[in-house]
C-alpha cells in the first residue's frame, strides 16, 4: 500500500484525452502511451472515477477512439457501479472520524465549522456539522475544516509515536493524495491525506504510527512491522479496514 521509492519513469510521456459520448452520458477518457503495451487496456478507476486508456506508443487515435466508443456502455456500467460522490453540501452526509454528520448551513450564526449534537422531537439524536457561510462557500469551508482536523490529529498522533521510540520527525504535511495514505521520504518529512479524517481514529492513528516506524525502518522489514504493531495494536484492523473501506473515502468533496 504504501511505496518508499517511486520508481518513475525516465522519461514523461505525453497523456491526452479522448471525449466520446454514449447514451446520452459524456465520458472523458485519459490516454496513456506505455512501452512495450501492445495492446489498448481500458480502466475506471474508482478513486477518482478517471477512466484511462493505455496503449502502445505507437497506437493511432483513430483506432484508440474506436476502442474507446465500441467500450462505452462497459464504461458507463463500471461508473454507475462506483458509490455516488457525495459533494460538500449542505443536507449531504459525510463521515467525521467515522461518526456520520449532516452538513448544515447556518447562514445566520457566528462562527466558522463546528460539529454538534443535535436531538429531534422523538428525543433521537444526530449528528451535524454546522457552517456559518455565504451559501457559495460551504464547501470551501468544509474542506478547509476538515484539512485542520487532519492536521490537528496526525500532528498529535505522530508527536505521541515519535515520543515513545524517541526519533524526531522533520515535518508533517497534508495533502489530498490518491494512491498513497501516508508517506515517509528519507529525510524525514512525513506525509498524509486528509481524507484520514473520514475514517473512524484507529485507523488515522495507525497511519502515523506507520509512518513513524519507518523514521526508525525505512523499508517494510519484519524488524519495521514489529515496531509499526508496537506502536499500532491495531495494525492489522486498520489495514483491513482501509482495504474494505479506504477507496471510499474519495467519493466525498472534490478531490484537488
Ligand atoms: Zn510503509
Amino acid at each position: 500500500m504504501l511505496r518508499l521509492f517511486r520508481i518513475d519513469s525516465p522519461r514523461k510521456r505525453e497523456t491526452t484525452h479522448l471525449e466520446i459520448a454514449h447514451a446520452g452520458a459524456g465520458y472523458r477518457v485519459a490516454l496513456k502511451r506505455v512501452t512495450g503495451a501492445r495492446r489498448f487496456t481500458l480502466r475506471v478507476r474508482s478513486a477518482t472515477r478517471d477512466v484511462v486508456l493505455t496503449m502502445p506508443v505507437r497506437g493511432s487515435l483513430a483506432s484508440a477512439r474506436e476502442f474507446v466508443e465500441r467500450h462505452a456502455a462497459w464504461i458507463g456500467a463500471r461508473l454507475d457501479r462506483l458509490p455516488r460522490p457525495v459533494p460538500f453540501e449542505p443536507g449531504e452526509t459525510i463521515p467525521l472520524r467515522g461518526v456520520d454528520h449532516r452538513i448544515v448551513h447556518a447562514p445566520g450564526l457566528r462562527g466558522n465549522v463546528w460539529a454538534e449534537h443535535r436531538l429531534t422531537t422523538e428525543a433521537q439524536s444526530w449528528r451535524a456539522l454546522c457552517v456559518a457561510c455565504e451559501a457559495p462557500h460551504v464547501g470551501r469551508r468544509v474542506t478547509d475544516f476538515l484539512r485542520r482536523e487532519a492536521r490537528a490529529d496526525l500532528e498529535a498522533a505522530v508527536k505521541r509515536h515519535t515520543a515513545a521510540i524517541g526519533v524526531a520527525a522533520r515535518r508533517v504535511t497534508v495533502r489530498d493524495t490518491v494512491s498513497r495514505w501516508g508517506s515517509c521520504s528519507a529525510t524525514g518529512a512525513l506525509n498524509f491525506s486528509w481524507r484520514l479524517i473520514l475514517a473512524p481514529p484507529f485507523v488515522l492513528d495507525y497511519l502515523a504510527a506507520h509512518e513513524v516506524a519507518h523514521l526508525s525502518h525505512l523499508n517494510h522489514s519484519p524488524k519495521f512491522w514489529a515496531l509499526a504493531r508496537k506502536l499500532s495494536p491495531d495494525t492489522d484492523r486498520a489495514e483491513a479496514w482501509l482495504k474494505a473501506h479506504g477507496a471510499s473515502l474519495h467519493r466525498f468533496g472534490s478531490s484537488d
